[in-house]
């Protein structure tokens, strides 16, 4: 296998430092929690997540939900203080933030060195300005590079993390922001689709009929066009779809957009669809041995079995095999 299984110890800062007013966001809803933790909290929490996770697995502490950088810096360095007598104790391997474009200079990227900060993941949404604007981030397309560029000069791995379906967005723009995501240097990425949740300023647009969301078929067509960039690229995919907080689940705070709690899964079965139709229309007859590595084959397989009843209309014969030495998104079809 070769991805180290890799796990994050969430902590989520929701809302906490952010002036901004992005037309997708009630933080509050989308991390399901109310309250902050205190520096001193956090590392209960810490304790609590080591209790439960195997050995062997390379942790980071992860800081998401708000904008860590925009907190004062005395209290970035208390969460920081706080996480990193792990690091030193050698229960965990790093310490990752989330934050803003806008809210990255030299005084915060010291600190966050100072602290063994090993991943830095910027919110840039899009690389659009236009669509930037209308989804009211309050920043720009310059603001990205720049953060990108400074991050990249201390060494801290950039990951960006980009939206699909924003106020203005098109496919065209949105295989844009990935394209750029590579030339930025980023070595990871998370995708999110757009939904319109209550209590936001999109749930306003929504209502007067000015933003239409994408279907579910939209987001997974989107969405694997732009997959395909990324693997292309080597950049690694932490996370397809939105973390489902408990509130988003039970549908209290969800109005409209392409939810679904197997969307990975229906973007993977419909990447894999296409490499496996691709393969055997240019090898027409024959009979197939189709692998993934172990945490993918259910994909190759398909979403409700997808692939495999379509293989099975064709009257194709075909086995589903796991290879561990394939890569994730990864898929090998070959004449048996
Ligand atoms: S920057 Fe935007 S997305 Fe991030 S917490 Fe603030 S309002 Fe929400």
């Amino acid at each position: 296998m070769k991805n180290r299984k890799h796990s994050n110890i969430p902590i989520f800062l929701p809302e906490l430092s952010c002036p901004h007013q992005c037309v997708f966001c009630d933080q509050r809803k989308i991390s399901g929690t109310l309250s902050i933790p205190n520096p001193e909290e956090i590392s209960k929490i810490i304790e609590r997540h080591l209790s439960t996770m195997n050995n062997g697995r390379e942790i980071e502490i992860a800081f998401f939900g708000g904008s860590f950088t925009g907190l004062p810096l005395k209290l970035q360095e208390a969460y920081l203080k706080a996480a990193y007598i792990f690091i030193e104790n050698k229960k965990a391997g790093g310490i990752r933030i989330s934050t803003r474009p806008d809210y990255i200079n030299i005084e915060v990227l010291e600190l966050l060195k100072n602290y063994n900060v090993t991943a830095i993941e910027l919110g840039a949404q899009s690389t659009n300005d236009e669509v930037l604007l209308k989804s009211g981030r309050g920043h720009n397309y310059k603001d990205i590079i720049q953060a990108c560029e400074l991050i990249r000069r201390y060494d801290i791995s950039l990951g960006l993390q980009m939206m699909i379906g924003l106020p203005g967005d098109t496919i065209e723009k949105s295989i844009h922001t990935a394209e750029d995501i590579v030339k930025l240097g980023a070595t990871s990425t998370r995708i999110y689709p757009t939904l319109v949740v209550k209590d936001t300023a999109l749930e306003k647009l929504f209502n007067k009929k000015l933003y239409q969301p994408l279907t579910i078929q939209e987001a997974v067509n989107w969405t694997k066009e732009i997959v395909k960039i990324f693997i292309k690229n080597k950049i690694t995919i932490l996370r397809i779809g939105l973390h489902p907080s408990e509130e988003l689940k039970e549908g209290c705070s969800l109005i409209a957009g392409p939810a679904h709690s197997s969307f990975k899964e229906l973007v993977v079965t419909n990447l894999f669809n296409e490499i496996i139709t691709k393969s055997i229309n240019d090898n027409k007859n024959g009979d197939y041995l189709i692998s993934a590595n172990s945490r993918f084959i259910n994909y190759a397989v398909g979403y409700k079995k997808l692939n495999k009843l379509e293989l099975e209309k064709k009257g194709i014969p075909h086995k589903f095999i796991i290879d561990n030495q394939l890569n994730d998104y990864e898929i090998n079809v070959s004449r048996n």
